[in-house]
């Protein structure tokens, strides 16, 4: 039996971990990163054609969920998101953005997959990788590159800390203190979605299930209760220190540091003390 596993980059964390939910499968196990301009459709074409009958894993990133998702319609085959462990053709995989773990068997001849982010170890060893070149006939064409405007300022996703609010924060004038706080640690600020709802942030600020997953070394939630959703994108930040005035949120049950008070007067002491070793 084999494996190949579609990476978006040889050095891409979310793709290390499919590399290493693959190789728990057993077999020999082939990488494969596809080049060109992000065309779902064609890149699966361009993976079914080179997997031959093999299974074929990837990451559990949106991109890997989509192509994935477009490999399993080309087949005709069901096709397992966001598993956690696999037993044979038994699995078990997250649902509802990380509420539920469900037990589940792939009825078919090929186990198609992704891993759930975070629920595997990296494999950083060199894999040899497979470049794809996909056949996109003339349905997709780059017409222009537009960076994301982050204003000079480390984007949410590549942060190494986030600086978030929630309602608790409440207006959005109140974040200049978490922007404060922010531009001393070269963090990037993050938000809730009731933040985004209220019209006090950009949706592209918002963190979660509907929002931008992060995994920052650091994650700083202000304000914010701890909400299943909200939690799906931050669970996989390395550390969390939670700022809340309710010592029953549930924030803190997720929390590695904790502190019980209002935000208003912890985040600028906090921004002070840190002046101050500066
Ligand atoms: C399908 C679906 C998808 C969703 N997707 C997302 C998503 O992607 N991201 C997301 O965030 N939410 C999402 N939500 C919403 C989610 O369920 C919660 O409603 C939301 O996360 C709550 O935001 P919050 O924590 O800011 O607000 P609240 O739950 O109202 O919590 C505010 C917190 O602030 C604390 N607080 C108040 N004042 C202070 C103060 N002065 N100092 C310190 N603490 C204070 C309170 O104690 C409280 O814990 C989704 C919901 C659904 C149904």
């Amino acid at each position: 039996m084999t494996v190949v596993v579609f990476m978006e980059r040889a050095d891409d964390e979310l793709s290390q971990q499919a590399l290493t939910l693959a190789r728990s499968l057993g077999g020999e196990v082939s990488a494969a990163t596809v080049e060109g301009p992000y065309a779902p459709g064609a890149w699966a074409a361009a993976i079914v054609a080179a997997a031959g009958d093999a299974d074929i894993v990837g990451p559990g990133s949106d991109r890997g969920n989509e192509v994935m998702a477009h490999v399993a319609a080309q087949l005709d085959l069901p096709l397992a998101a966001n598993v956690t462990e696999v037993r044979g053709d038994e699995l078990t995989r997250i649902r509802w953005g990380g509420t539920l773990l469900e037990e589940a068997r792939l009825h078919a001849g090929r186990r198609l997959m992704t891993a759930a982010p975070f629920a595997f170890p990296l494999s950083v060893d060199s894999t040899q990788t497979l470049v794809l070149t996909p056949e996109l006939g003339g349905a997709v064409a780059v017409v222009d590159h537009v960076a994301p405007d982050t204003g000079g300022k480390v984007s949410l996703a590549d942060a190494k800390v986030v600086v978030s609010g929630g309602r608790g924060v409440g207006s959005a004038e109140g974040f200049a203190i978490l922007e404060e706080l922010a531009a001393l640690l070269d963090a990037a600020v993050g938000c809730s979605r009731v933040v985004t709802s209220a019209g006090w942030r950009p949706h592209t600020d918002q963190v979660g299930q509907t929002g931008t997953k992060v995994s920052p070394d650091l994650y700083i939630a202000c304000g914010i209760s701890g909400a299943t959703q909200h939690i799906a994108g931050c669970k996989g930040a390395k550390k969390l220190l939670a700022i809340n005035a309710d010592r029953e949120a549930t924030i803190f049950a997720h929390a590695d540091y904790a502190v019980v008070g209002d935000l208003h007067e912890i985040v600028p002491a906090i921004t002070a003390e840190l002046r101050k070793a500066k």
